[in-house]
């Protein structure tokens, strides 16, 4: 053997060996087929050509294949119709194929073994619903109710996940229907439980839905924007949340003699995934497309929230309200109903159904409960109580310039009533207080000499200025922050 080929023996070798340390170096993420799209637990084991390509046996075959019948498939278009899943390599993609982005692979499985020893969701590690509704004490002021329905459903819902159904009986699903002024806090609290329980959540909105094939988007993203919130990871999508919120705006049009788009069709489009359905939803991407990959996603373990503000819904109850105390010997007044702050919390599936829901949606969501509007006294409290309340966002911002920050308990009151009056719930908390706390925030790192800060009433009400005290200073000093 020659020396030059000894070399390149040698150069042979260590190119392998790179290749295998590579493959070893596993990323818990798989390859995906370049050809056909699919991932490595679908179409098997991938073979690796250099630009860290990935090609599944199958479509090495049929390259094969056809290069022995017609020469060299790829120059020659005409072959590529007879050839199914194969589709034609641009070769200045090839340069780019490193820059595949890691949203648009996907996550392993996990090994079988690996999955008896450490359960995704372990029913001991998931809280009993008291400590479930402790935690959420602790972030949502008020939704008694609401919070108590939600900590046993999720509880039920994570048990039913768990359990094995050998014994014939299976649990239902606990998917919720949550009604709620705007701004009570239904995306809050769904946002807080997903964090305490450490599962993806994705947020989608009813009203962007249309059913498939109309402007919009597929009813099926919802379940795409999930995978992505689990960081690809189907496994971890499959125990997730999705929120849907604004569901009142698909509900079923009165007059229309067109199709219902977005209403009624989005609601039959729903059930399937409501229930649980395989799913196949592109990775990373929001459409399905030639260069995208697919994965199945089984819904029957992800956990459904919709929650909707229903302003109508008010009425329809009391139509029925009225209607039932009208009649025999104890008939009510017809306004007696009129003045009830908190009618939603007597709803019933009869009166979504009036309003626009079909039957078998709400059959598919049993868990229905309402939040309270918020009153002023449940405002201030948001102000101050959870753990990152806005006042004690503010009180932590200014103690790091060592200015203490306080409120006076009327001036936290006129912060609510003006909040109130802006009809958002607690929405418009943050805005008011922004404005408010801008003067302030700009003038006092000016004056080292500045160690405490009052807001009074009269600041909130534009009738005078913040009580400023100096540092040292046990005598209030009185002075308005350039206003
Ligand atoms: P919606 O009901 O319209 O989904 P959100 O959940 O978006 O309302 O609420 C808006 C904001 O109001 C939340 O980000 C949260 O900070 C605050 N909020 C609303 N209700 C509460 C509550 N009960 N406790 C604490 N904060 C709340």
């Amino acid at each position: 053997m020659s020396k030059k080929e000894i070399f390149e023996d040698t150069d042979f070798q260590k190119e392998e060996q790179n290749l295998q340390a590579q493959e070893e170096q596993d990323d818990g993420y798989e390859d995906i087929c370049y050809i056909c799209h699919r991932p490595e637990s679908k179409a098997g084991k991938m073979i690796r050509i250099p630009n860290d390509i990935f090609i599944c046996a199958d479509c090495m075959q049929k390259t094969f294949d056809t290069m022995n019948h017609s020469g060299f498939p790829l120059a020659d278009m005409g072959n590529l119709g007879n050839m199914p899943n194969i589709s034609m390599i641009n070769l200045s993609d090839l340069q780019n194929i490193n820059m595949m982005p890691k949203a648009q692979k996907l996550k392993k499985k996990k090994a079988k073994e690996d999955k008896e020893k450490k359960p995704v969701l372990d029913i001991r590690s998931i809280p009993a619903p008291h400590k479930i509704k402790a935690s959420l004490d602790e972030f949502v002021v008020g939704q008694e109710h609401a919070k108590k329905v939600m900590s046993v459903a999720v509880y039920n819902h994570y048990k039913r996940v768990t359990c094995d159904n050998l014994d014939g009986i299976e649990i239902e699903k606990s998917n919720m229907l949550m009604l709620g002024p705007t701004g009570s806090g239904k995306t809050y609290m769904v946002r807080t439980l997903a964090k305490l329980l450490d599962v993806p959540l994705a947020i989608a909105d009813a009203t962007s839905l249309t059913e498939a094939g109309y402007i919009g988007d597929d009813i099926e993203s919802v379940v795409s924007k999930l995978l992505a919130a689990a960081d690809n990871d189907v496994e971890r999508a499959e125990h997730g949340i999705i929120f849907i919120d604004e569901i009142d705006k698909i509900a079923k049009k009165k007059t229309t003699n067109q199709r219902d788009v977005s209403g009624e069709s989005v609601q039959q489009g729903m059930l399937k995934l409501l229930e649980g359905a395989e799913i196949e939803v592109p990775v990373g991407a929001n459409s399905k497309n030639a260069m995208v990959p697919l994965a199945t996603v089984n819904t029957k373990d992800i956990l459904f929230i919709c929650g909707g503000a229903f302003p109508d819904l008010e009425d329809i109850i009391k139509e029925r309200l009225n209607k039932q105390s009208a009649m025999g010997f104890h008939a009510d007044l017809k306004d007696k109903y009129d003045g009830e702050e908190n009618l939603l919390q007597r709803v019933e599936v009869e009166d979504i159904r009036k309003y626009g829901m079909i039957p078998e949606f709400l059959g598919r969501l049993p868990v229905i409960f309402a939040l309270d509007a918020l009153t002023e006294d449940m405002l201030v409290r948001i102000l101050t109580e959870p753990r990152s309340a806005i006042v004690k966002q503010y009180q932590k911002l200014l103690s790091i310039d060592e200015v203490k920050l306080e409120f006076e308990e009327d001036a936290l009151h006129a912060i609510a009533r003006k909040a109130k009056e802006k009809d958002v719930g607690a929405r418009a908390l943050r805005a008011i207080i922004e404005e408010f706390m801008l003067d302030i925030m700009y003038e006092i790192p000016k004056d080292d000499n500045i160690g405490k800060v009052t807001i009074t009433e009269d600041y909130i009400e534009n009738k005078g200025g913040p009580v400023i005290s100096m540092r040292g200073c046990q005598a209030l000093e009185e002075k308005a922050v350039g206003i």
